[in-house]
C-alpha cells in the first residue's frame, strides 16, 4: 500500500517526545510502582450526574445521527457561555460542536490552510500542534516563547517569521499547556497587531479557560477587529473533567462555519447526541461546578510552591493557569530528557521532559498536577531530594 506523504509525515519524522511516557507505562505494566505526573487528565472521573444525564439521553432515544453542526441547545449554550465569559456577542451560527478540542483544531487548520501553506505556532507547545498542521498539508513554523520572558511569545521573532514564511495562520494557546503562561493583555494586543499586519487567521486554543490562578483569561477574539479573523477552540475535557466524552467546539465567523460544516459532514458526521446532551447538562451546572473541577490544581499549585521553597535545584515559576508546573532543572547540569529519564529510573517518578514540547522548554520538566494531594506533595519532595544530589 502506498500511503500519502501527508499521512506518513504527520509526525515530521524523528522522535515525537513521548518515549518517557511510554517507558513509564511499560514499567507500570511490569508491576512497578511509578508516580505518574505526565498526562493532562484529572484524577477524578466525570461527575455521576453528568453520566446519568448521558444515560438518560441515550435511553430517551438520542442514539441516532445527531445534527452535524451539533444539537441546537448545546450550540446555544456554548454561544451564551462565550458571550458571558469573553464579552463577544456569539450566536448559535458561530458555534460548531466537534469531537473534542482536537477535532476543532483540525477543522480550524483545514479552514485556514491549503496544501503547502505555513502556520505559525508558539514553542513550547501542546504535543499535537505541528502534527495537526501537517495533517492538513500545512507547514508548521515554530516561534519561541522564552522561559526568560515568562513563556510569553517573542513578538519581534513572530513578526519576522510571519514575514519570511508568508504564513496564513497563527495558533496561540492561553492558558498554556505546557508552560502555564496566561497571556497578558499587552501580549494579546501585540499578537492581534501581528495578525492584522500579516493578514493571519488566528486559531486560539482556550481549552484551559476555567483554570486561571493569576491574572484573568482574555480571549484574543474580544480585541477590536479580531472576531472576523479568529477561530476559538474550546472543550468540555478540562473544564468539566469529560476528556473521554469527546465534546468540544469551534467558534468563528458565521460565514466560515457553513464551510466547516461541510468538512464535518465529510469527516465525523457529527458527535453522538447523548454525549452532547450530557455536555449540555454539564454546562447547566454552572460556574461553581467548573470552579470545583479546577480547585485541586489551584490547591496543588500552592502545595508545590511550599514544597519547592528554600532550595535552588529545581526552580518553579508558579504557573498562572492550567494543570501543570514547569520546573527549570538546569542547575542539575542535565537536559530535561536526561533528568526525566533518571528521575524515572532512579526514583520511579514520571514527568515529561521539556524537550518534548519544543526547544524553548529545554532544560525544564513538566509536572502534571493530576494525582491526589498527599502523593503529589511526596513526589515533589522526592524530586527536590533528587535534584539536590545533582546540583
Ligand atoms: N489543546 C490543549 C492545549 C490541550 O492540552 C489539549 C489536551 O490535553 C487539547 C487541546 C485537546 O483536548 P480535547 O481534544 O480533549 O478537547
Amino acid at each position: 500500500m502506498r500511503l500519502s506523504n501527508t499521512l506518513t509525515q504527520i509526525t515530521g519524522g524523528g522522535s515525537d517526545g513521548w518515549e518517557l511516557f511510554i517507558k513509564a507505562r511499560k514499567m507500570i505494566a511490569e508491576g512497578r510502582d511509578v508516580t505518574e505526573l505526565t498526562i493532562g487528565e484529572h484524577d477524578i472521573k466525570t461527575d455521576t450526574r453528568i453520566l446519568e444525564a448521558m444515560h438518560g439521553a441515550a435511553l430517551g432515544g438520542a442514539t441516532g445521527y445527531a445534527m452535524v453542526p451539533g444539537i441546537d441547545p448545546l450550540r446555544t449554550a456554548v454561544a451564551e457561555r462565550l458571550t458571558h465569559r469573553t464579552g463577544v456577542r456569539t450566536a448559535l451560527d458561530n458555534v460548531l460542536i466537534t469531537a473534542g478540542g482536537q477535532a476543532a483544531l483540525f477543522a480550524a487548520f483545514r479552514a485556514a490552510l491549503d496544501a503547502g501553506d505555513s502556520a505559525l505556532y508558539i514553542d513550547p507547545y501542546y504535543a499535537t500542534y505541528p502534527g495537526t498542521i501537517r495533517s492538513v498539508g500545512g507547514v508548521p513554523v515554530a516561534v519561541t516563547a522564552p522561559a526568560e520572558n515568562g513563556f510569553q511569545p517573542d513578538i519581534d521573532a513572530l513578526d519576522k517569521a510571519a514575514a519570511t514564511s508568508g504564513a496564513k495562520a497563527l495558533l496561540i494557546n492561553s492558558p498554556n499547556n505546557p508552560t502555564g503562561a496566561v497571556y497578558t493583555r499587552d501580549t494579546l494586543e501585540r499578537l492581534a497587531q501581528i495578525a492584522h499586519k500579516h493578514d493571519l487567521i488566528v486559531i486560539s486554543d482556550e481549552v484551559y479557560d476555567t483554570q486561571v490562578w493569576e491574572g484573568a483569561h482574555l480571549s484574543i477574539r474580544a480585541l477590536e477587529g479580531m472576531a472576523e479573523r479568529t477561530f476559538v477552540v474550546g472543550s468540555m475535557s478540562k473544564s468539566h473533567a469529560m476528556t473521554g466524552s469527546r465534546v468540544g467546539w469551534l467558534v468563528g465567523p458565521a460565514h466560515a462555519m457553513g464551510h466547516v460544516t461541510n468538512l464535518l459532514t465529510n469527516t465525523n458526521y457529527g458527535v453522538a447526541g447523548f454525549t452532547q446532551q450530557a455536555a449540555l447538562f454539564a454546562l447547566g451546572l454552572g460556574e461553581t461546578f467548573e470552579e470545583e473541577i479546577a480547585a485541586p490544581f489551584k490547591r496543588r499549585r500552592a502545595l508545590a510552591q511550599a514544597a519547592l521553597k528554600g532550595q535552588n535545584a529545581l526552580r518553579l515559576s508558579p504557573p498562572s493557569g492550567a494543570m501543570y508546573l514547569m520546573l527549570d532543572i538546569r542547575a542539575s547540569g542535565l537536559t530535561g530528557d536526561a533528568f526525566a529519564d533518571r528521575l524515572l529510573t532512579e526514583r520511579a517518578i514520571a514527568v515529561m521532559p521539556g524537550e518534548s514540547f519544543g526547544t524553548a522548554a529545554a532544560g525544564h520538566v513538566r509536572v502534571a498536577m493530576t494525582i491526589p494531594d498527599a502523593p503529589f506533595e511526596a513526589a515533589l519532595k522526592e524530586m527536590v531530594a533528587f535534584g539536590a544530589t545533582l546540583a
